[in-house]
């Protein structure tokens, strides 16, 4: 679990920004769910022979003994929170939410214990234009963002009863050739065999690839929608690669399921999954109601930007109040409050703490200042300033004090 230090905490908010607009833009609204939900929310909604369940959540007992978890991802809890409050009785439901989520996983680049999504669901929407927008919005994000080698893999999973008709193939595949299955694959075959296919280990691979296919096995509807899916990509000009192997980690899923993949963060590639959900609503106690929504992963998003050099923006301000003298730091610090009344959009730093002249410049130099004010013993006999250009080479100029308001009007406005 990591800090996020005041130098990193800039790039955050821009990513986070630049998402959260983009996202506003095409009409989602944000919801904000707790921290913390009962342990069986999690068992009911993920399942309970799936990784997270079986061994990545932090779950603990609270003082009157109800099972608690600190959330290990945001879907279950935005489907309670839409259950509790009515939103999903004859409506449709765009919405997205960010915050942190908890696995206990071995910690390794790109995966930690505590990290942090962005996460979209929409309820309501059967059809696949809804899954075609869902990956149309994060198509134009990655180039938003200045990433552009970041590629889609699609997938559909079919009907859960043509999902079972291939689980009964791959189980008999997979048991034909069992002495070559890993240990993990050998405990999944019994539980979760589907989950084989996604393994991550390289010598699993060669066995996957020649495993039964599941869009061979696919339902009529399925079929349908998968098809009206690829067309509407095609439309918008959005490219995929197929990935029959692509089943993803949850239950829930069914018919459409995608991930963004990039090749440049080791075995951690995946940054951006999501797909379909229809059955989850009703498992939970609703109405059954359709649902489709994805997940991404902002330490990998930002560790995928730092390593392609993008430019984050600069932090700056506009100007650092430095004072010298006891008279001087009470006129400054009225003039500061005056200032920022008068100025809309100013930001200006104020010296605090005193110092010497050399200590106080440092200071408005480390704090990314466009000028420096100056306000000595001389400013205030003459009742001046002294205004300075702290990245620019250029002659100090004298400003009265009652000008200061209009001169850095100017700044501010550029
Ligand atoms: P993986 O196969 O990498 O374990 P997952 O299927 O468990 O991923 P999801 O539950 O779909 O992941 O979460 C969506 C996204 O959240 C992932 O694609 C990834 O970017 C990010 N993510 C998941 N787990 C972690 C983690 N432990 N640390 C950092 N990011 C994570
Ligand atoms: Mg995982």
């Amino acid at each position: 679990m990591h800090d996020t230090l005041p130098e990193q905490t800039p790039r955050w908010q821009h990513v986070e920004k630049t998402i959260a607009d983009l996202l506003v833009a095409y009409g989602y609204d944000e919801i904000r769910m707790p921290i913390v939900e009962m342990t069986d929310l999690f068992c009911r909604s993920i399942g309970e022979v799936t990784d997270i369940v079986e061994k990545e959540m932090y779950s603990f007992q609270d003082r009157n003994g109800d099972g608690l978890t600190l959330r290990p991802e945001g879907t279950a809890s935005c489907v309670r929170a839409c259950m509790e409050n009515g939103l999903l009785h004859n409506q449709t439901q765009k919405l997205w939410y960010k915050g942190p989520m908890f696995r206990h996983e071995r910690p390794q680049k790109g995966r930690y214990r505590q990290f942090h999504q962005i996460g979209v669901e929409t309820f309501g929407m059967a059809g696949p234009d809804i899954d075609a927008e869902l990956i149309c919005m994060t198509a134009r994000l990655w180039p938003a963002l200045g990433l552009n080698d970041i590629k889609l893999e699609l997938n559909s999973l079919g009907s859960s009863e043509a999902r079972v008709n291939y689980r009964k193939k791959l189980v008999e595949y997979y048991t034909e050739h069992q002495a070559s299955l890993d240990e993990d694959s050998q405990r999944r075959l019994s539980t979760n065999p589907m989950r084989i296919l996604d393994s991550k280990n390289p010598a699993m691979q060669a066995l996957n690839e020649n495993a039964p296919k599941l869009m061979d096995y696919l339902d009529d509807d399925s079929k349908q929608h998968f098809e009206r899916l690829r067309e509407l990509l095609d439309a918008a000009g959005v490219e995929y690669t197929i990935n029959p192997r692509l089943v993803r980690g949850l239950d829930y899923y069914c018919k459409t399921v995608f991930e963004w993949v990039t090749d440049q963060l080791g075995a951690q590639g995946t940054v951006c999954a999501g797909g379909r959900f229809d059955g989850l609503v009703e498992q939970l106690g609703g109405k059954p109601v359709p649902a489709s929504g994805f997940a991404m992963g902002l330490e990998r998003l930002i560790a995928l930007l730092e390593d392609n050099g993008v430019d984050f923006p600069q932090q700056s301000t506009h100007a650092y109040l430095v004072m010298f003298g006891t008279e001087a730091e009470k006129l400054g610090f009225q003039l500061a409050e005056q200032l920022r009344n008068e100025v809309a959009g100013l930001k200006l730093v104020l010296n605090c703490n005193g110092g010497s002249f050399k200590s106080q410049f440092k200071r408005a130099d480390k704090s990314n200042a466009q000028y420096a004010i100056i306000i000595g013993e001389d400013e205030i006999k003459n009742g001046t300033v002294s205004l300075k250009n702290l990245r620019e080479k250029s002659e100090q100029q004298t400003v009265q004090q009652s000008e200061l308001v209009e001169e850095l009007n100017k700044i501010v406005r550029g």
